[in-house]
């Protein structure tokens, strides 16, 4: 298979271009078609396999389609560590370099405070966070809103439970609108993982490879 057979947009087949992904790869191809028509997902998916690019393609791609006047965040990606998040919002930059006016943000514990509020008050479209400090935000910042949230993803949800997140997890889901899609990758499926697929996700479509 091929990007152009997934029928992406230019600014998104020429960034991947440029980035170097000549063909998807195997999460990506099961993941972006199904993202793409709005499903929940839930993939096994380790780090290596392309897993950043198969939720970011379809978000960006309903972000190019979805222009809004009103700048709001709509897109939430949680993430165990800061130094994924940080690695996360330089795939999405990446991806997303020729789409106008789409913008990042960042809500990671270890990075100045005050900087991130000011970021979070201009209403990124796509939002980086670690759990903590994603409630952080919410409690103290009272221009982070997240009323517009179309869109959850939790990358490596296994390891955002062995951190000690569920009750921020818990928290963050009954902040967010219960109408969105939700995308979850975690590398192992325990009893954790299972109950918070069914705390959080409707009916997904499973990518198990
Ligand atoms: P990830 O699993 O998201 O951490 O990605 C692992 C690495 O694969 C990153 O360095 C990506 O830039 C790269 N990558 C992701 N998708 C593709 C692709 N379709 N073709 C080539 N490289 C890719």
């Amino acid at each position: 298979d091929t990007f152009q057979s997934l029928k992406l947009s230019r600014p998104l087949l020429k960034a991947l271009s440029t980035l170097g992904y000549s063909s998807p790869t195997p999460i990506q191809n099961a993941s972006i078609p199904m993202a793409l028509l709005g499903k929940d997902i839930v993939a096994g998916a380790v780090t290596g396999s392309g897993k950043t690019a198969a939720y970011m393609i379809p978000i960006i791609e309903r972000l190019l389609y979805k222009p809004s006047k009103v700048a709001s965040t709509k897109v939430i990606v949680l993430t165990p560590t800061r130094e994924l998040a940080i690695q996360v919002a330089d795939v999405g930059k990446k991806i997303g370099q020729y789409v106008a006016g789409l913008t990042f943000g960042l809500a990671v514990g270890g990075l100045n405070l005050r900087q991130q509020e000011q970021e979070l008050k201009k209403r990124p479209d796509v939002v980086i966070a670690t759990p903590g400090r994603f409630i952080d935000h919410i409690r103290n910042s009272p221009s982070f809103n997240v009323d517009n949230v179309e869109v959850l993803v939790f990358d490596e949800a296994d390891r955002m439970l062995e951190e000690g997140f569920q009750q921020e997890i818990t928290e963050i889901l009954s902040l967010l609108p219960r109408k969105k899609q939700t995308m979850l990758f975690s590398a192992t499926m325990n009893s954790k993982i299972k109950s918070l697929i069914q705390l959080s996700l409707n009916k997904p479509v499973r990518i198990m490879l």
